[in-house]
């Protein structure tokens, strides 16, 4: 959950539930029909249809007492995210005493199952439910996956042929036919790296070399739109890059985790891969999820200390920030691509249609544009923050 203080309200933001994750382990009391003790997974589409059906949705602190302010909850590819500007003296004076831990929420499930795991637990399933409530808690939550992080990165390069035979090998572990050189599109991409960032994180390198395993073969989609499954890309490769001439603000090495990426040719993305390969400006973002936040200026980790050192401040000369260590799950990546700037791009002669298939192609560009700076709203706030 992201804490954001301001003057007299307090912002809080984050995943209340990522969709398709299990939960960590629940004892038998929580489930009513509970055979034991179980795991629980929200599929895909169960948060959107309940909220279609009933929109309104109490916000509680810790299950009970509802709070005046309303929230703001949207089913994405990710999950249920909630947004809501707080009043409440108590959930202010809880915020700045960094007691705030993450979300829950009600509901009734409406068609779920069990079934035994090899453990001995349960494993159960719901893909319809009603939901009723939103809570803010003062202790952790039952998901680990609630605390998302979502990063940019860009594509570096792109290129349409030269695959070597050992990429074209790695490509065909992904593949359900034996895909050849020539029905391959391949780009390379930068996800995230280890400078600060302006919400004043950064990854650790140990970070970065986790996630370097956890998105190899991950699917990236385009836009944030999971539906658009003939324009998907899959990491076939990734690693972990160094560049001694480069230093981070917090006086590193750059280093970065660049992936390469590939795409079928199909005639459906025929158009995107020119846009691609036409010079427009490509930006990617990444979300993933972290286990530890480390307070850069005196280690305690803000998942269940909170500390007196505001991110941005100087202690000591030294800028404070925070750590993102231990990453569990890599969630997706997602490729965007909006219009070179004017001036910059190459000039390339083309015939009349084209240039009208181009013009749309720019349009559809632009549109996305709007979407991913929807995306980066999220997190791109210029107050003081703190988990
Ligand atoms: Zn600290």
């Amino acid at each position: 959950m992201k804490v954001e203080l301001r003057a007299d309200t307090v912002e809080l933001s984050g995943y209340v539930n990522a969709v398709e994750r299990r939960s960590e382990l629940l004892p038998k009391a929580k489930g009513r029909d509970a055979p034991g003790d179980f795991r629980e997974v929200i599929r895909q589409g169960a948060f959107a249809d309940s909220l279609r059906r009933n929109p309104k949705v109490d916000f509680k602190l810790n299950h009970s007492r509802v709070l005046p302010d309303s929230i703001e909850l949207e089913e994405d590819n990710i999950g249920l995210y909630a947004c809501a500007q707080v009043t409440d003296e108590e959930i202010i004076s809880l915020a700045r005493a960094g007691k705030l831990k993450g979300w829950s929420f009600g509901m009734n499930p409406i068609e779920s199952s069990y079934k035994q795991a090899s453990d001995g637990t349960y494993e159960r399933d719901i893909s319809k439910l009603d939901m009723f409530e939103v809570s803010i808690l003062t202790h952790r939550p039952a998901y680990p996956a609630t605390s998302v992080e979502l990063r940019d990165g860009r594509v570096i390069e792109y290129r349409d042929s030269e695959i070597t035979p050992e990429e074209l090998e790695q490509i065909n572990q992904y593949t359900l036919n034996d895909m050849k050189a020539e029905d391959l599109f391949t780009f390379s991409v930068i996800l995230c790296d280890n400078e600060i960032d302006r919400d004043g994180e950064r990854f650790s390198v140990a970070a970065l070399e986790k996630l370097a395993e956890l998105y190899v073969g991950k699917t990236g989609i385009f836009d944030h739109d999971p539906k658009g499954s003939n324009q998907s890309a899959r990491i076939y490769d990734c690693s972990v890059v160094t560049d001694v001439s480069r230093t981070t603000a917090a006086g590193e090495p750059l280093t970065q985790l660049r992936a390469k990426a590939y795409m079928a040719r199909t005639s459906s993305n025929a158009d995107l891969i020119t846009e691609i390969s036409a010079g427009i400006k490509k930006e990617v973002s990444v979300s993933c999820s972290v286990s530890r936040i480390i307070c850069s200026i005196c280690g305690a980790d803000h998942r269940n200390v909170p500390c007196e050192h505001i991110k941005g401040n100087y202690y000591d000369g030294k800028r404070c920030h925070s750590i993102l260590e231990e990453p569990t799950d890599a969630y997706e990546w997602s490729f965007v691509a909006v219009p070179a700037q004017k001036g910059a791009g190459v000039t390339k002669i083309c015939s009349e249609s084209e240039q009208e298939e181009k013009d749309k192609a720019i349009i559809a560009a632009k549109s996305r544009e709007i979407e991913i700076l929807k995306m980066k709203g999220r997190k791109n706030y210029e107050s003081e923050s703190t988990y």
